[in-house]
């Protein structure tokens, strides 16, 4: 009799160990939907198997393949999808944390926008690893992007956020504050010098602690922007915790130099590693890193849930090891 208690809770240890989800423990899933913002409002319209069509989309295919009207190789007009307006895409598995990823609020800076197409590949190919909500804007300004422009009828719209009738300014108060975002980063490209840089809000510390993170896991070097009307600073301003990513593009505008989409795409990925909405490979992430990462307490909560013993896969498991026991305990006796 105790021989088979003693086997059945082998068994039993062995199953639950091994097949962690069956229970049905485990991630509830990640939503990905994505809708066009024409600046003036919101449109759902968009048909998630389009999703194929943005995935075309990298350095090489460049812009007017897929987001733009065009002619394709047999002569046949092809509506381009940015004619809706701006495509936001929304990856959401539970309420916290909330980051939001913007490319393109400069036009002509194509690296960060292929950059964020990618990301979105990447998160559309990784979607349990998804924790919270993560927005991307790959293209802000689909118009300017086409048209290689940097500015947008006549101004810069990163020095005007801070004014709701722009377009720059319908971002940080139609998708980021009415979103309820708590993470913005907002990703570029310049000519300088050095080859990697983020720029924290002077002055305002959620700003400059995200900052200093990422430049640091991205060797790029920090600096200190006090630029009024910038996305950053207007999103610091509402207490957020912003930055801008710069990748050098040696004063090239509507190519992609080698290794800039790759330098933007690193940017992004260790902005999403410290707010836990997306840790690549979790071997990495070391304990040092979780007390640094987010102002959020949700995020720990929920692995700490996870970990709780009668929950999920626990209470068979604590069944199995009392069976185990008691196998065991009657051998035991069996034997005196
Ligand atoms: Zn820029």
């Amino acid at each position: 009799m105790y021989k088979r208690f003693i086997l059945i809770s082998i068994f039993l240890i062995f199953v639950f160990t091994v097949n962690d989800n069956v229970f049905g423990v485990g991630s509830t899933g990640t939503d990905v939907s994505f809708w066009f913002y024409n600046w003036t409002g919101f449109d759902t319209g968009a048909n998630i198997s389009q999703i194929e069509d943005f995935k075309k989309f990298n350095s090489e295919g460049l812009l007017t393949q897929v987001l733009f009207d065009h002619y394709d190789s047999n002569g046949n007009f092809v509506k381009g999808l940015a004619s809706n307006g701006t495509p936001i895409f929304k990856f959401n598995n539970s309420d916290e944390p909330r980051s939001i990823v913007i490319a393109g609020t400069h036009g002509n800076e194509y690296p960060s926008e292929a950059a964020a197409f990618k990301l979105i590949n990447t998160l559309y190919e990784n979607k349990d690893k998804i924790k919270g909500t993560i927005y991307v804007i790959p293209m802000s300004n689909p118009k300017a992007a086409l048209e290689v422009q940097r500015e947008y009828f006549g101004y810069d719209p990163n020095r005007v956020a801070n004014n709701s009738s722009t377009f720059s300014g319908h971002i940080v108060n139609e998708v980021v504050l009415k979103e309820n975002v708590s993470y913005v980063g907002d990703f570029h490209t310049m000519y300088d010098t050095r080859l990697k840089l983020i720029f924290a809000a002077s002055g305002y510390p959620k700003s400059e602690k995200i900052s200093k993170v990422i430049a640091d896991k991205t060797n790029s070097e920090y600096y200190l922007s006090p630029n009024k009307g910038t996305i950053t600073v207007t999103c610091a301003e509402h207490n957020l915790s912003s930055f801008t990513a710069e990748v050098e593009d040696g004063n090239n505008y509507g190519i992609i130099l080698p290794n800039r989409d790759q330098w933007s795409y690193e940017q992004m990925l260790a902005y999403l590693d410290y707010t836990n909405n997306y840790v690549e490979d979790s071997n990495d992430n070391n304990s040092s890193d979780i007390e640094d990462n987010s102002d959020s307490s949700d995020v720990r909560q929920d692995s700490v849930n996870n970990a709780f013993p009668i929950s999920g896969t626990g209470f068979p498991l604590l069944f199995s090891l009392f069976l185990l026991i008691y196998g065991f305990y009657s051998w035991n006796k069996n034997n005196k």
